[in-house]
């Protein structure tokens, strides 16, 4: 339709029928606002109690504890793992070995504290033997969890640990050396992919230092633009 004011008179004149419909049917109220978000820690919590006893892959076989997560639930900014390691089978929070010392101390260098400012988890949720990666039936069988994660918290910045998170939130094979140094939109959430602290700990070098804190500074820059620096 070409004439503006024809339109609008029939968007109005299709609401009003609508709500006669209503009337009629023997509303007597109509819903403007949007339904409340739901609480995120509620969310979680029920995500996790639902994920109790998994099996919908086989890492179900050689888990001890399913890591869900760990952190404030109204993070803006959430971390993204691999899978979790041997400690973390054991004690059922993500990064709390020796990388989740270093993943901690990394992410204070630039201000953020762990459990105010953080929501930490994994792409999956169960321990791979051997910290094997995942394969991607196992990706493929925990991505509705992770994603459930994110509607829940609803980060405005993702920070992606190493070559395997990377790749997989970002859908691609490059690796990390070539990803990281910059932000992506991923889902309208800010993602800054760097190296995983594993990683450091094996390459002490400053080399890879250097650009690890280069990408945390830009997570932070990121972090403070959207959150006005409010967590
Ligand atoms: N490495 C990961 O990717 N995740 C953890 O939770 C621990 C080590």
């Amino acid at each position: 339709m070409d004439d503006p004011r024809a339109a609008l008179g029939e968007a109005f004149a299709a609401v009003a029928d609508t709500l006669r419909h209503h009337r009629d049917l023997g509303l007597i109220d109509v819903a403007l606002a949007q339904p409340e978000a739901p609480d995120p820690s509620a969310a979680l919590a029920a995500q996790e109690k639902a994920l109790q006893g998994c099996t919908l892959c086989k890492l179900c076989r050689s888990r001890r504890t399913v890591v869900f997560g760990s952190g404030n639930p109204k993070a803006k900014l959430v971390v993204i793992g691999e899978g979790p390691g041997e400690e973390e089978d054991k004690q059922g929070k993500p990064f709390v070995g020796r990388a989740g010392q270093l993943l901690t101390k990394m992410l204070a260098s630039v201000g953020f504290d762990r459990e105010r400012d953080c929501y930490i988890c994994n792409v999956v949720k169960c321990h791979p033997e051997r910290n094997r990666n995942p394969e991607p039936d196992e990706v493929a069988a925990c991505n509705p969890f992770l994603m459930a994660q994110l509607d829940a918290v609803q980060p405005a910045v993702i920070l992606a640990l190493g070559n395997f998170a990377a790749q997989t939130l970002l859908g691609t094979k490059d690796g990390i050396t070539r990803l990281r140094g910059r932000p992506y939109l991923y889902r309208d959430i800010i993602l800054v992919p760097t190296f995983h602290p594993a990683f450091l700990l094996r390459n002490p070098g400053d080399q890879y230092k250097r650009m690890a804190w280069d990408d945390l500074k830009l997570a932070r820059r990121e972090w403070e633009r959207l959150t006005s620096g409010v967590s």
